[in-house]
């Protein structure tokens, strides 16, 4: 194998798994403190080949910012690391090896020096079947795709629709989970269908409705409860009902199941509750707390493992500055947590140290949709538009590479002048219709038997 680090076979190898914030910024960490006579080639494996910024995923899904614009090729964001497409099957730590699937199904061994775990979390579905099958997930572009699609094919058929009960399923979207996620996700899927609307002569601004179920007392436990009342107003104000003290029981074809209150009549629940470990980790060796993530010291070292390392979501690690805690799943760590693991490597790969992590959150900021935000910088609070702006800057500025920042900006100013774009973006190809299989459930398969005439539309 070819040492693609510095042209030579390498003396170390160090793999990191996984292609989201903490891989990624480990690897930009090592490419800064590697030097050529270290000999050590750096590989990076993930399923995808490019970096997700999972922050402006809201606004992929309500069109502002076009799909392929708030993410960026890995191979262009790294100057010296491998990148190999594929999916981490199975880990033997005694054997410091990595089974690797790839794309064409070929299976190959990746052994290691260091190993870096940085594989997020899975979406957790409570053991509920039918909503893990039928419902709808904000957590990677594909699923930003199609949730848009979706989106856009309900008012479609809704614009088409004669049956009044059946219009009103169609038009009602659920959203479960009311924290930082849902809440976004929520106000910037209402903003789209109404403006989107606007081009369907049918549909009304009250046929629409956008439902938020929360299991707490309030919306956005991340924040504190003045800025969490604004929320609530503004999100309210903008269309969205909310209901709190509940949950999603379940769902099925034409209801979303709440508990202890009547179905709400809906074909599309989005699911943006609960957290599940990767199961690469429950199927390894690898040393894992009760709830499934990697336990690692505060060097982000695994336990009773010297040349195995976690980081960001996968990983449980012990907040020193905040004894009894532990780290947060957020980007905002994770990217912090990168530089000071790749250090730790190459500390122990000279012999050093490892130092432990330490990092106090600045604070959050969350969209709502509409010119509108919430937030808290260090200090102070900020909400409304000074919330929003300050978003908007802070994400753009945080946004790797400089092409993407001005497509992002470019997206967002175009957005402005001229509202969104309500394309669907089909995938079925000219040879075969069968990729429109996403809407199946809304439009009937295209290969299936025509269904029966409805008579002459008016
Ligand atoms: C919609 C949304 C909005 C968010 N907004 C914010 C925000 O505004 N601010 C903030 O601080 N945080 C935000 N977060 C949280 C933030 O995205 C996560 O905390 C962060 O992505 C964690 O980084 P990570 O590297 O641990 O995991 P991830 O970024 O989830 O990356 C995990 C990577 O591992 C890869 N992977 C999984 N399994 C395998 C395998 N078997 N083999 C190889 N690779 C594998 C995945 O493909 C993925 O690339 C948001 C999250 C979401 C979903």
């Amino acid at each position: 194998m070819r040492g693609a680090n510095f042209g030579g076979s390498p003396d170390r190898r160090i793999l990191i798994v996984g292609g989201g914030f903490g891989a990624v910024y480990t690897a930009l960490g090592l490419e800064k403190l590697l030097k050529p006579e270290d000999r050590t080639e750096v590989t990076l494996v993930n399923p995808e080949n490019f970096f997700l910024f999972t922050p402006m995923l809201a606004e992929i899904v309500s069109s502002q910012i076009d799909t392929s614009h708030a993410i960026n090729p890995l191979r262009r964001m790294f100057k010296r690391t491998r990148f190999v497409e594929g999916a981490a099957k199975s880990i033997d730590l005694a054997a410091q090896s990595v089974l690797v699937r790839h794309p064409n199904g070929d299976e190959f061994g990746y052994p290691y020096d260091h190993l870096v775990i940085a594989v997020g979390a899975r979406v957790g579905y409570f053991g509920m079947e039918d909503v893990e099958k039928n419902s709808y997930t904000a957590k990677t572009l594909g699923d930003a795709i199609r949730l848009r699609n979706r989106a856009i094919a309900l008012l479609e058929i809704a614009e088409i629709e004669r049956n009044p009960d059946s219009r009103a399923e169609i038009l009602t979207l659920v959203v479960a989970g009311g924290g930082f996620t849902g809440v976004e996700v929520a106000a910037e899927i209402n903003d789209l269908i109404r403006q989107a609307a606007k081009s369907y002569p049918s549909i009304t601004q009250r046929d629409l409705r956008v439902i938020l179920v929360e299991a707490k007392n309030r919306i956005l436990p991340e924040f504190d409860e003045g800025l969490a009342a604004f929320a609530t107003k503004r999100l309210r104000a903008s269309g969205v009902e909310l209901r709190t003290n509940t949950t999603v029981a379940g769902v099925t074809d034409h209801a979303v199941l709440i508990k202890d209150q009547d179905p709400i009549p809906s074909r599309t629940l989005i699911w943006n509750t609960g957290v599940a470990p990767n199961p690469l980790i429950a199927g390894s060796d690898l040393p894992q707390t009760g709830r499934g993530w990697v336990k690692v010291d505060a060097t982000m070292r695994a336990e009773g493992w010297a040349n195995v390392w976690a980081l960001g979501d996968c990983a449980q690690i012990p907040d020193i500055l905040n004894p009894g805690h532990n780290q947060p799943a957020l980007a905002q760590h994770a990217i912090r947590e990168a530089p000071a693991l790749a250090r730790n490597i190459v500390a122990s790969m000279r012999g050093e140290v490892a130092q432990p992590f330490h990092y106090r959150t600045m604070g959050q900021l969350a969209t709502l949709g509409h010119f509108n935000g919430i937030g808290t910088i260090g200090p102070f609070r900020v909400q409304g538009l000074v919330a929003w702006l300050a978003w908007r800057s802070y994400y753009l500025w945080r946004l790797p590479r400089l092409e993407k920042r001005l497509r992002v900006a470019t997206d967002w100013t175009v957005d402005l002048i001229f509202g969104r774009d309500i394309s669907q973006i089909q995938t079925y190809a000219a040879t075969s219709p069968k990729g429109r299989d996403l809407e199946d459930d809304l439009y009937g398969n295209p290969n299936d038997e025509p269904s029966t005439v409805k008579g002459t539309h008016r």
